[in-house]
């Protein structure tokens, strides 16, 4: 449900594409969300109290309902992100599959299960299962503002948790009506999802809130922040930041498929995705011919606001300027600019630049650009590309390109990536029972598949008695003769092996 009590003030999201106003929603304060989080621990007991299956349904339901309002849905995301109509679509398809994943996963993936005792603990029957947390706040970015959060939000839920949401304040009806469709489709159960507005004092209200976990999504800076302030009342923190992603073009790599991948990867949602393509390492022997194919396909592509447009703008004003001001000290720095450059920026648009030679040390290829542009540099070998690749502060996804999947793989294995797609980009972010996220500036812990799940539960373990032990090695009566031969006895087996 969304947050009704009456807020101190309002704030206005604006079309990226116009500027004009599309929306106000309230600011919650550190009372709204106190209020927010108390109701989501009123419903919460009930909700882990059902059999995973009928949470399972429930779930379902509200999939149901999200699947039935999904032109509605894309519309909002569409008009608060400025993204095409049908990426928009695609985004709210992807967050149904995993959805229906968690949902239907939780119940197998959660369940006790009983584990070996070991010698000394043969009179015990022991087992491992996974309660839920409790409530669970959600702190959610602007560039897949469904997507994203669902991560956390549809695994936290189908754990048996209650989820308190702050969308970012780009994108908020995108949150408001993701809970609104819960209410809608699952009423007997209200309040369990709920979203709270506002810019990063919400957050931070959220954040020092008493949740039981918080998982936040966005930029490396903002997740220190968050996380000192979830320190003071020890919150566990789970962290999906940025990524500066590299691909692997090998010599015997398709070039025509891997050219056509890259330039989605790294164009596609203006460059704005966590996980997109921004570097690019191509062996010297077919650099020149990959470049050649990426400019032919990336110089097609114009950004734009119309239905067709391949892509749209800025959804942050802010990042134009860093996108700028990687391109221009790229280019100063001695970078080559094969399409666009720094004229490619034009508020709100970024046309497609693609560079190479880029130096390793330019902001172009250590931080974050988070706009449509790639370095595409030459290097000697794989080894080469794998130490380039591994050299970030970053590590969150990656791509191979290789003749043979299999020798993709193995090179796959090398890199520091927590994902890594061989001969596509990004194919793990269509596969829920895979875990996502990353380590390093890309943050810590995993959303999707079944650690996602756990990462919003909490391990119990539990032994059974199940006969006296023939020696009782946790009790004072124990004789000293008996202490002995256990320990002979542990000593004799362990020196084995
Ligand atoms: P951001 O860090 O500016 O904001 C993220 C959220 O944090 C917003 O809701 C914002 O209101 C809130 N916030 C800001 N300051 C806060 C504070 N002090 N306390 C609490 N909350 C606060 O990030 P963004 O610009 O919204 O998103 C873009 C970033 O997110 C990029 O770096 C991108 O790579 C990253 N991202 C990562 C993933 C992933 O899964 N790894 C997915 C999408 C986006």
């Amino acid at each position: 449900m969304t947050d009704t009590a009456p807020a101190a003030a309002v704030f206005a999201v604006h079309s990226p594409a116009t500027g004009t106003p599309v929306a106000e929603h309230p600011v919650a304060g550190p009372q709204e969300v106190s209020r927010a989080v108390e109701r989501a621990r009123s419903v919460q007991a009930g909700w882990a109290a059902l059999p995973a299956a009928r949470r399972r349904d429930h779930l379902l339901r509200w999939k149901k309902a999200l699947a039935g309002e999904l032109d509605a849905v894309a519309g909002v995301i569409a008009e608060e992100t400025g993204k095409p109509a049908g990426d928009a679509a695609l985004e709210v398809v992807l967050t149904l599959e995993h959805l229906a994943w968690a949902a239907r996963n939780a119940g197998s993936a959660l369940r006790r299960r009983r584990v070996g005792t070991g010698l000394f603990a043969l009179h015990q029957r022991a087992s491992l299962t996974y309660r839920p947390l409790g409530v669970v706040g959600v702190i959610g970015p602007w560039n897949y503002p469904l997507y994203t959060p669902m991560g956390s939000v549809g695994y936290a839920l189908a754990a048996g948790n209650a989820v308190v949401l702050k969308p970012s304040e780009l994108t908020p009806g995108t949150g408001v009506l993701l809970a609104r469709l819960f209410d809608a489709a699952v009423p007997e159960h209200s309040g369990l999802l709920t979203t709270v507005t506002g810019p990063a004092s919400t957050g931070d209200a959220l954040a020092r809130s008493g949740v039981d976990k918080l998982a936040f999504t966005g930029s490396p800076g903002t997740a220190r922040a968050v996380m000192e302030a979830c320190a003071r009342t020890l919150t566990p923190f789970l962290a999906e930041c940025g990524g500066k992603d590299a691909v692997i073009v090998t010599a015997d790599a398709d070039l025509d498929a891997a050219a056509d991948a890259i330039v989605w990867g790294a164009l596609s949602n203006a460059g704005q995705t966590c996980a997109g393509v921004e570097r690019v390492y191509a062996v010297r022997e077919i650099h020149a011919a990959l470049c050649e194919r990426v400019v032919e396909r990336a110089g097609a592509l114009r950004p734009g606001s119309e239905t067709d447009s391949p892509y749209g703008p800025m959804t942050l004003p802010a990042q134009l300027a860093v996108v700028e001001r990687h391109v221009t000290g790229a280019v100063a720095q001695g970078a080559r600019a094969l399409l666009g450059g720094p004229g490619s920026v034009r508020a709100p648009y970024v046309s497609p630049v693609v560079l190479t030679g880029v130096p390793e040390d330019a902001a172009a290829m250590t931080e974050e650009t988070f706009g449509p542009v790639m370095a595409i540099n030459p290097v000697a070998d794989v080894d080469e590309a794998v130490a380039r690749a591994n050299a970030s502060r970053y590590a969150l996804g990656a791509a191979v390109f290789c003749g043979s999947g299999r020798a993709g793989a193995a090179i796959a294995a090398r890199l520091h990536a927590g994902a890594v797609s061989v001969n596509s980009v990004l194919g793990f972010a269509a596969v829920p029972a895979l875990p996502f996220g990353g380590s390093r500036e890309s943050g810590f812990g995993r959303i999707h598949g079944e650690e996602g799940l756990r990462a919003f539960s909490s391990a119990q373990s539990m032994t059974v008695q199940r006969f006296a032990p023939p020696i009782a090695l946790t009790s004072f009566t124990v004789p000293a003769a008996a202490r002995e031969r256990a320990v002979r006895l542990a000593r004799s087996l362990h020196r084995r092996r």
